[in-house]
């Protein structure tokens, strides 16, 4: 059976965000056609607390709120911090973590407080002075239970385990012996299967996508997300979805899209007047031309530099695609996603299809839509079914890149 999951997202909890209720999730998880999504900061206690009282075990392992059918699973973020030798600066990596019940929880709460390690935040940090300590955290956590599933989150952007600050050869540097427990990565908003099918640390593992968000908004929830084959929707055949590459596709951002896809300057930098944008070769040094400062050296070049020619890449499947609701907003000139007008859109044509998801992969697009949504807005919902978009100028330095719909028949 093929289920649509969400495995990385954030509450209230973790910063920056407003509190964020279990049910509008819910409900934009339906609209979405998302059936599987992380809970998000699980691990933080006033967190753990409220998912205690306000969901259910529907399924061994995956939890609902009552009268609901939408399933959530156990997820926190967490961020191991390290020394390794060799590297002047702290290594820092951030991982998911997927339990499959509460007392797990509650066991590596009290591992942590073991290990004096501050739980105060929805991402807290795990600290370690060097690898070997680092890698006897890890084989203590899943020793908690051997369903804990631990995985390296957003690879490759400047947080991740092979991002650029970090400049690591390999995983193996951070993990030691742990690295064979490693089955499964995230790829995050800056890259997609194929930048890293050539990454000789990441060839055979499975590849998830998550949208690991901080918000219930319709462009935020399924922004990425992954579908599976599994024979049961419960916590242990999702595991053992993900430990056997049962991943039938991944649903991305085009890695353009993302943030800190190229090598480059913003324009509103000390001494700039116009953006440095490097999409193919960079400075050896990285210095900027024009401020003269060091740049974070892109996703796509990173890539690059760690990817290894003969690898013979497996063959994976994934779909570049753009919440519906930027969608529509894109085709009518409005830059506001809230507004009346755009969301009215959308609840119209949810009128015609159960989810977004069930709308992207059906073929009935002019059919349906016709007279009850703007030309111009089915057009571009077909363009992007084809693939028709791209993005001017792409991510860089930490801006989102610039979607343009259509125009490449
Ligand atoms: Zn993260
Ligand atoms: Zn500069």
């Amino acid at each position: 059976m093929k289920i649509a999951v969400d495995l990385h997202s954030h509450s209230g909890y973790a910063g920056g965000v407003g509190q964020i209720s279990l049910e509008d999730v819910s409900r934009t998880m339906k609209l979405k056609g998302i059936d599987v999504f992380g809970t998000g900061d699980c691990l933080f206690p006033p967190r753990t607390e409220e998912l205690k009282k306000s969901l259910k075990e529907v399924t061994t392992g995956l939890f609902s709120l009552p009268n609901d059918n939408k399933k959530f699973l156990l997820q926190t973020e967490v961020i191991f911090s390290t020394r390794l030798k060799g590297y002047k600066n702290k290594t820092i990596a951030h991982h998911l973590i997927f339990f499959p019940d509460f007392a797990s929880i509650d066991k590596l709460s009290l591992l942590m407080e073991k290990w004096q390690m501050k739980n105060t935040i929805g991402r807290p940090f795990i600290v370690s002075n060097n690898q070997k300590e680092l890698e006897y955290q890890l084989y203590s956590i899943q020793a908690i239970d051997p369903l804990i599933e631990i995985l390296p989150a957003h690879v490759m952007t400047p947080d991740g385990i092979m991002g650029s600050k970090n400049n690591l050869k390999s995983i193996i540097e951070f993990y030691g012996n742990f690295t064979g427990n490693i089955h499964c990565i995230e790829t995050g908003l800056s890259a997609d299967p194929e930048m890293l099918a050539m990454i000789p640390d990441f060839a055979e593992l499975t590849m998830i996508s998550n949208s690991d968000c901080h918000s219930a908004a319709l462009n935020r929830i399924g922004r990425e997300f992954t579908f599976i084959n599994v024979t049961k929707i419960d916590y242990l055949s999702i595991i053992e979805a993900l430990r056997k590459n049962n991943v039938i596709a991944t649903v991305e951002f085009n890695p353009a899209e993302g943030r800190y896809y190229l090598t480059g300057h913003r324009n509103n930098r000390p001494h700039h007047t116009e953006p440095i944008i490097y999409s193919d070769e960079v400075p050896k040094d990285l210095i900027c031309p024009v401020c003269n400062k060091k740049m974070l050296l892109g996703v796509k070049q990173r890539c690059n530099q760690l990817k290894d020619n003969t690898i013979k890449p497996k063959e994976r499947k994934f779909i570049h695609l753009i919440p519906l609701i930027e969608v529509i907003a894109n085709s009518l000139g409005i830059k506001t996603l809230n507004s009346q007008k755009v969301r009215a859109i959308f609840f119209e044509i949810m009128q015609i299809y159960d989810s977004e998801i069930q709308l992207w992969f059906s073929e009935d697009v002019k059919e349906l839509l016709d007279k009850r949504v703007l030309p111009k807005t089915i057009n571009s919902i077909l363009a992007v079914q084809k693939r028709n978009f791209f993005f001017e100028p792409p991510g860089y330095d930490g801006i989102y890149g610039n979607l343009i719909i259509g125009g490449n028949e």
